[in-house]
């Protein structure tokens, strides 16, 4: 068996921990499998690199970002395989320059593309323990990017289907998917299994166990995932096309509270505001959710939407050089917001799930500012300062708890 297991930080967050982590690697090593271990950086230092760089330039450009980034990956191979030599296993680490992990060229959000697999290959033939740099790629240009926090899921993942590989198991912090995040919902229950489709929507919308991406590719190539701990010995959640436990109405309640929302005001009402709007900040490449028109009045109407606050910045930017073009009269923004969603393959077969949402919130006193639904989630703009008490009501009123 070829079995891809991936590190977060806090499972490589220091010695005790990576110790740890290579002997669960070693044993399944001598079960006589081949072995790759996807590390992220140790802890929080991915954060330190970012604090390091706004001491020293509040904007730094993308690229050198990325410079920085990967060593912090770098960093956690290199220790890891020092461990495994050290428990007398045969390991070596690369990096994505050394397999050649292909990626688009946008720098902190680029894509893979394409992965060599000589060089992994040789090595597990060799019987080594690949210990692989996750979150990190080349581009084009030889320069080496980022995938987006979180990313290392999404390494893990696509080396686990080029090499097709029998198993990928994302090792975290907690023990696997949760009907809602448990430090903020105490009643929130483990699943023991979710579709592709209902994790991709759970992963965008802030539930942050895996990077959406990587549920992404999992789906494409039909890659069986397992999350579970990297502390203890529990079963953890498999993520896969089709569930086989009976299916529940809602599978999840998602909360993000990192979104900002941008109310352009007074555009006038003629087609292709809305194309020349999104498709600027596209060409940014901005992720935007959530949208509402207004009904167009006086000849004007505005747009609201919201961007992850990491993407505020360039929004701003993006759409302050393109007023002239756009002709509207002026921009707000509201950061004090919270996306509330709830997922579940189980809506498409059953109406009334949205209203039973609204009901709760209108029973809680809690105002919806925007609504966005597609076929298996719901999700509202809320007050930030609601937004647990929300998630727990809401949690609650789905019988989502223990
Ligand atoms: N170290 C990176 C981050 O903190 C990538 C990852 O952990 O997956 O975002
Ligand atoms: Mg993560």
């Amino acid at each position: 068996m070829l079995i891809v297991k991936k590190f977060g930080g806090t499972s490589v967050a220091n010695k005790e921990r990576i110790f740890y982590v290579a002997s669960r690697c070693v044993e399944e090593y001598l079960k006589g499998n081949d072995v790759i271990v996807v590390v992220s950086a140790m802890g929080k230092y991915t954060d330190e690199l970012v604090s390091l760089a706004q001491d020293i330039n509040e904007k730094p450009p993308k690229r050198e970002m990325d410079m920085l980034f990967t060593i912090g990956e770098q960093m956690s191979a290199a220790l890891m395989a020092m461990a495994l030599n050290k428990l007398n296993v045969p390991a070596v680490s690369l990096n994505a320059f050394q397999i050649a992990m292909h990626t688009t060229s946008a720098h902190g959000s680029a894509r893979l593309k394409r992965i060599d697999t000589e060089r992994i290959r040789r090595e597990l033939e060799n019987r080594k323990i690949v210990v692989v740099t996750g979150f990190q790629g080349v581009n084009k240009y030889d320069d080496y990017t980022t995938l987006g926090r979180g990313g290392s899921d999404t390494t893990a993942v696509a080396l686990a289907a080029a090499l097709h590989a029998d198993a990928c198991e994302i090792y975290t912090d907690v023990d696997g998917i949760y009907t809602a995040d448990p430090r903020k919902v105490p009643s929130a229950r483990k699943l023991k299994e979710i579709t592709y489709d209902e994790m991709l929507d759970l992963a965008t919308l802030g539930a942050g166990v895996l990077h959406n991406r990587s549920v992404e590719m999992a789906k494409k190539y039909g890659v069986p995932l397992v999350v579970r701990s990297s502390m203890n010995n529990s079963e953890g959640t498999v993520v896969k096309e089709e569930v086989s436990v009976e299916r529940m109405l809602i599978s999840g309640v998602a909360l993000d509270t990192d979104s900002v929302r941008i109310a352009v005001i007074g555009l006038k009402d003629v087609p292709g505001m809305a194309f020349k709007l999104f498709d600027l900040l596209a060409k940014k490449n901005i992720n935007v959710d959530v949208i509402l028109q207004s009904i167009g009045r006086h000849g004007t109407k505005d747009i609201s939407f919201t961007v992850n606050g990491t993407d505020f910045d360039d929004a701003v930017s993006v759409l302050e050089a393109g007023k002239a073009r756009l002709g509207y009269e002026e921009l707000r923004a509201e950061k004090n917001i919270a996306k509330l969603s709830i997922v579940g393959a189980g809506m498409m077969s059953n109406p009334g799930v949205a209203a039973r949402m609204f009901e709760c919130l209108y029973n809680s006193g809690i105002n919806i500012n925007m609504i966005s639904t597609s076929e298996i989630r719901v999700t509202v703009l809320i007050n930030e300062k609601d937004g647990v008490r929300a998630m727990n009501a809401v949690h609650d009123a789905f019988d989502l708890g223990d």
